[in-house]
């Protein structure tokens, strides 16, 4: 029987079980590698789990000879912009430091196909510019630029090794399973979206909004909302493309639409029909005024859609995992 494993790392974290739950159902047999330190060993339902440490070479090289996977997807990393700001050096110890030990690992296994979880975070702030796949990066936060640096390790590692790679520049994922099998759950919660949902039933007093200041239509910050589903489904389409021969290539993962703060909590309000308290605040440090996404690559190239990319869809699917109360530690 040909080889199906497909190492995942962060598959216990949000976009990671989704994507277990997509592979899984496209025939793969997802293998997660996780430390639990932001995951949940409940959200790994649909394959074997390994729980390790990606700064631990030992840890990544016995998951590498225990399965023998034809590719990885790299999910797993620090992912807060406000976070990474205050703490720099935690995001580039795991997120590129953990990165070089799994890339380095699977050129020495020969598993020759990976797939990269990078951000818009890696274009940073440039002013009403429609950010594609040749827009310039810059980063303005950490978080951002330790992404930039692992993709700059695997184009290396490509030029030297034969490394392929798809590098996906994801946009702001939010949405649920629909069938309520996984879903967003952090703790403490720092995304947009939860929080509101927390604002809303009460977990938490307000949404602050962080800004109210900025050059955009009603002062606050605009963002590309992209479906969580969705977003996994591109990642089966760019194994598929690694393995039918393709070769490296980026791919932005957005809808082209940008939504203020205040348009998600709007659509939040009309989806739940209960009120949002909102409290106003300062600007988050690290945060960009805008970033949308005016790809098409990914659906031209790869056959991508976004059919559930809409706001009311993500909101009502993240309402509907919120109220089934998330996972125990
Ligand atoms: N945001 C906010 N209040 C919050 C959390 C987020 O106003 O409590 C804003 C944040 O400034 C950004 C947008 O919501 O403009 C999305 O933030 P999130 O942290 O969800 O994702 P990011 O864009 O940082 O990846």
């Amino acid at each position: 029987m040909l080889n199906k494993y497909i190492i995942v790392t962060g598959g216990a974290g949000f976009i990671g079980s989704h994507a277990c739950k997509a592979l899984q159902q496209a025939g793969f047999v997802p293998v997660t590698f996780d430390n639990l330190v932001t995951g949940w060993q409940d959200a790994v339902k649909f394959g074997p789990f390994e729980r390790g440490d990606l700064l631990c070479r030992a840890d990544i090289d016995r998951v590498f000879e225990k399965y023998t996977p034809v590719a990885v997807m790299h999910f797993a990393a620090f992912s807060q912009v406000g976070e990474s700001m205050q703490k720099p050096g935690l995001y580039w110890q795991n997120n590129v430091m953990g990165s070089l030990n799994l890339i380095q690992a699977a050129v020495d296994h020969g598993c020759m196909d990976f797939v990269f979880s990078s951000t818009c975070a890696t274009y940073g702030d440039q002013d009403n510019v429609v950010l594609d796949e040749h827009s310039e990066q810059h980063p303005i936060n950490a978080y951002g630029a330790s992404k930039q640096a692992v993709e700059n390790i695997l184009s290396d590692f490509g030029a030297a090794y034969g490394l392929n790679s798809v590098i996906f520049r994801y946009f702001n994922v939010a949405g649920a399973d629909p069938d309520g099998m996984v879903g967003e759950f952090h703790q403490p919660e720092t995304h947009l979206i939860p929080l509101i949902l927390n604002a809303i039933d009460g977990k938490r007093d307000a949404l602050t909004i962080f800004g109210t200041d900025y050059d955009t239509p009603d002062g606050t910050c605009i963002r590309d909302y992209v479906h969580v589903c969705d977003l996994v489904d591109a990642h089966v389409l760019g194994l598929k493309w690694l393995q039918s021969g393709h070769g490296s290539r980026v791919f932005n993962l957005g809808t082209g639409d940008g939504f203020s703060v205040r348009q998600v909590i709007d659509q939040a309000k009309h989806v739940t029909n209960r009120p949002v308290p909102v409290t106003h605040g300062a600007r988050r440090p690290g945060d960009c005024t805008k970033l949308v996404s005016g790809s098409l690559r990914a659906k031209t190239e790869l056959g991508w859609s976004a059919d559930r990319s809409n706001l009311k869809q993500m909101i009502t699917d993240a309402w509907r995992w919120h109220q089934n109360g998330g996972y125990i530690k």
